[in-house]
């Protein structure tokens, strides 16, 4: 925590050779691309915010509706200004809450085979897994397509209810903070790509018809997704517990970190951490890190495990197709080879990618930023960050494959006819999405921006304990 760093600019107000990217300009021409406030004004402690990618300490500049303000260091968005952010939101999220409730009480989908067939509802996918032993992926399945999508719109309302009513109802603070949380885990719209491969795996061996069930849950994928999007937080955490000043003596146009500071990565206030190099934010109650502890240790563990499950989820098999009495079970790969020679090459691409591309990608992808990141430099650092800003995106599309199995397993129950059952792959690949997500999330990127110097690195590792 030491100042090591040469501070760019020694006064408060924003380097100004470093303008504020703020789109798209064009929908208010008139808006000020950087603060064009009085420079007294500037030199306040209102609004700053620290980026949580680089630590950059920057002041934001006001903003209209529709723009947003990028870090002027790594791009990272600060804060992005919606038009009427409290109906907006809750608009939205009442609409995807009557689309996930007309998801789960109508048929999803059906099939038949020779006179032989079977319907399925929804919440199926996840209670058939339960009776093949398969629990955890059970689990996980129901979570990510329902139970937290529906608690995270759940939680959207109650707060915007409060926010229009200008009284914040109880626990908003708490409900704010956890949404950001909730967040990464809800895989309504991988659920859809993964309810479409399972149809086209099986649509040359059976009828297949989609219900009411299969239409709703496409508009709640897209509704939650509009929900998400539309969440001005930066706006809503001053509505809830408006503006305390950043601590005195903040500059901004440096980093965070060896000021003491950290930025809050839920509600973005600047707070002065305890010289243990941790604290609370004040304003919403989030655990701070000057970085992450033992964020380095913590990512490599996480990969390593998520390596090892590799093996056994691509050794076993993920389903085993029984037909007129014949088993056939299937890996990851030889699905994807099963697909191919029947001439489905684009289902074929999108498992190989979901299944083989992101996972192994990702592990690479991390486990290269782990190596490098103590020789990152100012150069090299963009490019580091947007790898990370990638891999942290797809993780989540690997679930593809398990939503696949979940689909089919509940779906082809045709007795000695035809039907399928999951395979331990299916546990281990799951364990190894849930893994690299876990991983990604571990992994400070804050740590790419840092100095190279040692007595830096040594300050870093000795904030966490
Ligand atoms: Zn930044
Ligand atoms: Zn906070």
């Amino acid at each position: 925590m030491t100042g090591c760093e040469q501070p760019r600019s020694t006064s408060i107000r924003v380097d100004s050779s470093v303008p504020y990217r703020l789109q798209p300009p064009s929908l208010v021409p008139s808006a000020p691309l950087v603060d064009q406030a009085p420079p007294e004004a500037r030199s306040s402690r209102r609004r700053l915010r620290a980026c949580h990618e680089c630590d950059w300490l920057v002041a934001l500049p006001p903003l209209s509706p529709g723009q947003r303000a990028n870090c002027p260091r790594c791009g990272h968005t600060l804060a992005t200004r919606h038009r009427q952010p409290a109906q907006r939101s809750m608009a939205l999220a009442m609409a995807a809450m009557v689309a996930l409730l007309l998801a789960i009480s109508f048929p999803f989908v059906s099939f038949s085979t020779s006179g032989v067939g079977n319907r399925i509802e929804l919440t199926h996918t996840a209670t058939t897994l339960i009776g093949f032993d398969q629990p955890l992926v059970a689990i996980a399945v129901i979570m990510t397509i329902a139970v937290l999508p529906g608690l995270y719109l759940l939680g959207v309302m109650w707060l915007q209810l409060g926010l229009l009513q200008d009284q914040p109802l109880p626990a908003s603070r708490h409900i704010a903070r956890s949404l950001a949380h909730l967040n990464p885990w809800m895989m309504a719209d991988v659920f859809i790509v993964g309810a479409l491969v399972s149809l086209i795996k099986v649509s040359d061996l059976a009828q297949i018809e989609l219900g009411l069930s299969f239409w709703a849950y496409c508009v709640f994928a897209l509704l939650l997704l509009f929900t998400t999007q539309s969440i001005d937080s930066d706006w809503m955490w001053f509505s809830l517990a408006g503006e305390p000043l950043a601590p005195e003596g903040t500059r901004t146009g440096t980093t965070a970190a060896p000021q003491g500071l950290a930025g809050c990565p839920t509600c973005g206030l600047v707070n002065r951490l305890e010289a243990s190099g941790r604290g609370h934010c004040l304003r919403c109650g989030e655990r701070l890190h000057a970085r992450l502890p033992h964020s380095l240790q913590r990512t490599w563990a996480l990969l390593a495990a998520a390596a090892l499950m590799y093996i056994p989820a691509n050794v076993y098999p993920i389903m085993t197709t029984t037909s007129l009495g014949h088993s056939d079970p299937s890996t990851i790969i030889g699905g994807v080879v099963e697909l191919i020679q029947m001439g489905s090459w684009p289902v074929a691409v999108v498992i190989f990618m979901a299944s083989v591309i992101v996972p192994v990608g990702k592990l690479v992808a991390l486990a290269w930023l782990c190596l490098v990141v103590k020789r990152s430099n100012e150069l090299n650092a963009a490019h580091r960050t947007w790898l990370y800003r990638l891999t942290e995106f797809i993780g989540r599309w690997s679930m593809v494959d398990v939503f696949v199995v979940a689909i089919l397993v509940a779906l082809i129950r045709a007795g000695t006819l035809m039907s399928i059952t999951p395979g331990p792959a299916a546990l281990a690949f799951a364990a190894v999405v849930v893994l690299t997500m876990l991983a990604a999330m571990t992994f400070d990127p804050r740590l790419i921006w840092d100095t190279p110097l040692p007595r830096d690195r040594h300050a870093t590792q000795g904030t966490t304990g």
